[in-house]
């Protein structure tokens, strides 16, 4: 599902080379719910941006749905990243767009028909709760809120995988526990592989099944989530 083998990852500037990613094997398997974890500077985001397609390795390779990202063409691409919806610490809700157009985006990207949309975004607004909010602006949400418009615009194009970019760091306990419960419901749902990248120790010990703990651009434990941590 997700490979990355033996991959590394430079940052030239200025003349200045930074090593984000030092020779990363990972394998997530679908369906996992996969917890990324180390302190700022670690190369959590790099690493999601690999997956995303967002950035490409200087050495290795990375893998998503059995393709080599460095080998696709730029519509295999592009297919391939619309399977893969992304939810963010500050949400990146579009503040001049209701929670309707926002949730549409995908789709109107992908041009879909008036009719489908509306359906679609309907369903999933229902699916986390929101029925009412179809015309609210997203400055009119609580945090947990606008986390549920986030979610609801990831899924929007039936993605194979969920990266969730600490998603939770922005929200109190309480909110931060509903979005976890929100998420385990959509990976036993629709069995999507989520991918979720934090800080916080409590939030992978709460939905993940295993981890990753980086530190440096390495990868220095990985494992279930009981052999690393052990028993709570
Ligand atoms: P994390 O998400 O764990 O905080 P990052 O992947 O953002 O880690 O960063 C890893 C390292 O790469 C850091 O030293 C950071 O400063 C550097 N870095 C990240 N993005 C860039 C970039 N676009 N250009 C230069 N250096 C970068
Ligand atoms: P930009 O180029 O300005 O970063 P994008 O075209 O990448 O904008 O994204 C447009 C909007 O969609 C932004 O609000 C962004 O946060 C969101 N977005 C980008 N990629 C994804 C994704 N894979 N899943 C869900 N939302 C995304």
């Amino acid at each position: 599902m997700i490979k990355f083998e033996h991959v590394s990852k430079q940052y030239e500037r200025n003349g200045v080379t930074t090593q984000a990613l030092n020779d990363i094997n990972l394998t997530i398997s679908k369906g996992d719910i996969y917890g990324i974890i180390g302190y700022s500077g670690a190369g959590k985001s790099t690493l999601v941006r690999l997956i995303n397609f967002l950035e490409k390795p200087t050495q290795g390779n990375v893998i998503i749905q059995n393709k080599v990202l460095n080998q696709l063409s730029s519509t295999e691409l592009r297919q391939t990243r619309q399977k893969i919806g992304m939810i963010f610490q500050h949400f990146n809700l579009l503040e001049s767009k209701t929670v309707f157009e926002n949730i549409a985006i995908p789709l109107i990207l992908i041009k879909k028909d008036k009719h489908s949309i509306k359906q679609k975004v309907y369903e999933l607004l229902e699916f986390v709760g929101l029925s009412d909010k179809a015309n609210s602006y997203p400055k009119e949400l609580s945090g947990g809120q606008k986390q549920r418009i986030g979610i609801a615009r990831a899924l929007a194009n039936d993605p194979d995988i969920l990266l969730c970019d600490e998603a939770t760091s922005a929200l109190d306990p309480q909110t931060t526990q509903a979005i976890l419960d929100l998420i385990k419901k959509i990976n036993e749902k629709y069995k999507i592989t989520v991918v979720l990248i934090t800080h916080e120790m409590h939030v992978i010990e709460q939905i993940c099944h295993k981890v990753a703990v980086m530190e440096k651009g390495k990868i220095i434990e990985q494992g279930n989530v009981l052999e690393v941590f052990g028993q709570p």
